[in-house]
């Protein structure tokens, strides 16, 4: 006899005890192969699977059972209501950095034209998000992984956004825009001190990208790689919106201190448990 959906999301539930929600990993993993959701999985749970699909399950809970993230196995992450696809090159979207766009939102009218660049783009979740909301701006996603900004133009082609972001290799040190050009930059950079990195979950130290990740012994050496260029490169009046780890506010503001002329005004907004997440910076 063969196997039927229950006793496929019973086994393979069993195999997943040792990562976190393994009901949910199991459940996703087999919707995704049998191309259904996962609501329509109970209701159906007599079914029978057949022989492709039982091998393609069984493979895939297999690497889920090494701790590979589930975004990487469905190769896909959802970032502000748009389906992004990641692999290893990118990181994993946060749900936190959603904060930068929401901030966006709550400066720019939805019709306003401008240009924007995104330091780090990775998987273009900033860039590509930001061109689909706001049909009047323009531009340019800069990463220094090939890897990355291979995937992030295709989320960019994906959501038909292609002809107004531009990607560019380079690193933050490099001057990559001309002086008072853009009105707003956003980043998410990496900015995990590499001790905290190294006591890090296996799921992101064994997967997720470490350049993507780990800003030295601080974790802030990239702000002050990035913040000269980024100060240069705003309008008067232009916006810098850029994620922080949660303990670093206090050293991100000491670091913007040397600027504090160029700037009218500097926030620290918070996430959703009231951790400080976002900095803001208006020139
Ligand atoms: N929030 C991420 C983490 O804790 C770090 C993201 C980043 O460095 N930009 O893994």
């Amino acid at each position: 006899m063969g196997s039927t959906i229950l006793s496929l999301l019973k086994e393979s539930e069993s195999r997943l005890l040792a990562v976190d929600s393994p009901r949910l990993s199991a459940e996703v993993l087999v919707a995704e192969v049998l191309g259904c959701s996962r609501l329509t999985l109970v209701g159906d749970r007599e079914r029978e699977v057949d022989d492709r699909d039982l091998e393609r399950i069984r493979e895939l809970v297999g690497r889920r059972a090494t701790g590979e993230p589930l975004a990487y196995i469905l190769g896909r992450k959802e970032f502000y209501g748009l389906d992004f696809m990641v692999t290893p090159d990118t990181l994993i979207p946060r749900p936190e950095t959603e904060h930068i766009i929401e901030a966006v939102e709550e400066h720019f009218p939805r019709d306003s034209r401008f240009r924007f660049a995104d330091l780090g783009t990775g998987s273009g979740i900033l860039a590509v998000t930001l061109a689909h909301l706001f049909t009047g701006s323009k531009g340019v996603a800069v990463d220094l992984s090939p890897g990355a900004l291979n995937v992030a133009e295709k989320n960019a082609l994906a959501h038909g956004v292609a002809d107004r972001v531009e990607f560019r290799l380079g690193d933050f040190t490099e001057r990559l825009f001309p002086d008072d050009s853009l009105d707003l930059i956003v980043s998410n950079p990496p900015y995990v001190p590499q001790q905290e990195f190294d006591e890090a979950s296996r799921e992101v130290v064994d997967f997720e990208p470490v350049t993507a990740l780990v800003s030295g012994a601080d974790g802030l050496d990239h702000i002050r790689a990035m913040l000269p260029r980024v100060t240069d490169a705003l309008k008067t009046g232009g916006l810098f919106m850029m994620e922080i780890g949660y303990r670093q506010a206090e050293g991100v503001v000491r670091i913007i201190t040397d600027y504090l002329s160029e700037y009218k005004e500097i926030q620290v907004l918070k996430d959703l448990a009231e951790h400080d997440r976002i900095v803001l910076l208006r020139k």
